[in-house]
């Protein structure tokens, strides 16, 4: 069956290939025929996730799912949230958001956060969806060469290794995004065709 993955992340959808298994065919938004940049202006995550798949559905008739992420710190108020690509501009640079979240969390003591990632499916025109968490606190100094975005400040609770020091396959066991395909295979693996 095919199934498209809103994203033009080539890596993204090398990653979800290899969790998702050999019974779906993937197909990212260009090798549909979507060029375009679809909108994320919704203010949830799992807004921004069906944004992405509606536009899929609605203008290629097609089956799909689309994932949406982000940390969300308590000291300020859930933020960066679903502004976690664009927190320091629309420039969209990891260097600069993590340098934006290192600057304000630094008169904070303890600083407890969560990734989440919410993925929104539609099959046959019926909208499902899934959502990973993965609780943990962040360093007021980056450690780690690894991963991406703000992995090297994220402690996930019960490991003292951030997301930047791990092996790929070990925060990928553990991670909200991780966690999120894993509802997303378990649930297509019911579906009988
Ligand atoms: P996206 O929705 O997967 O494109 O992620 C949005 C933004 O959230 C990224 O640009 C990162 O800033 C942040 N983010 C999401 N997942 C992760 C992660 O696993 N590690 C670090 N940053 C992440």
């Amino acid at each position: 069956m095919k199934l498209c993955v809103c994203s033009h992340n080539s890596h993204k959808i090398k990653e979800i290939n290899q969790i998702i298994g050999p019974h779906y065919l993937l197909q990212s938004l260009s090798e549909i025929g979507c060029h375009e940049d679809i909108p994320e202006t919704a203010d949830t995550f799992l807004g921004n996730a069906l944004l992405k798949v509606r536009h899929v559905w609605q203008n290629y008739q097609l089956s799909g799912f689309a994932d949406d992420s982000g940390l969300c710190v308590d000291v300020l108020n859930g933020a960066p949230g679903v502004y976690s690509a664009r927190y320091a501009g629309d420039a969209r640079q990891d260097s600069d958001n993590l340098k934006r979240v290192l600057d304000e969390i630094q008169p904070f003591q303890e600083i407890k956060a969560r990734f989440v990632c919410v993925i929104a499916l539609i099959l046959d025109g019926q909208e499902h969806s899934f959502e990973g968490i993965t609780e943990g606190c962040l360093l007021k100094t980056p450690r780690g060469d690894g991963g991406f975005g703000y992995d090297p400040i994220f402690v996930p609770n019960g490991f003292t290794q951030t997301f930047a020091e791990m092996p790929i396959t070990q925060k990928n066991a553990i991670s909200h995004r991780g966690k999120a395909l894993e509802q997303l295979k378990n649930f297509l693996d019911t579906l009988t065709f």
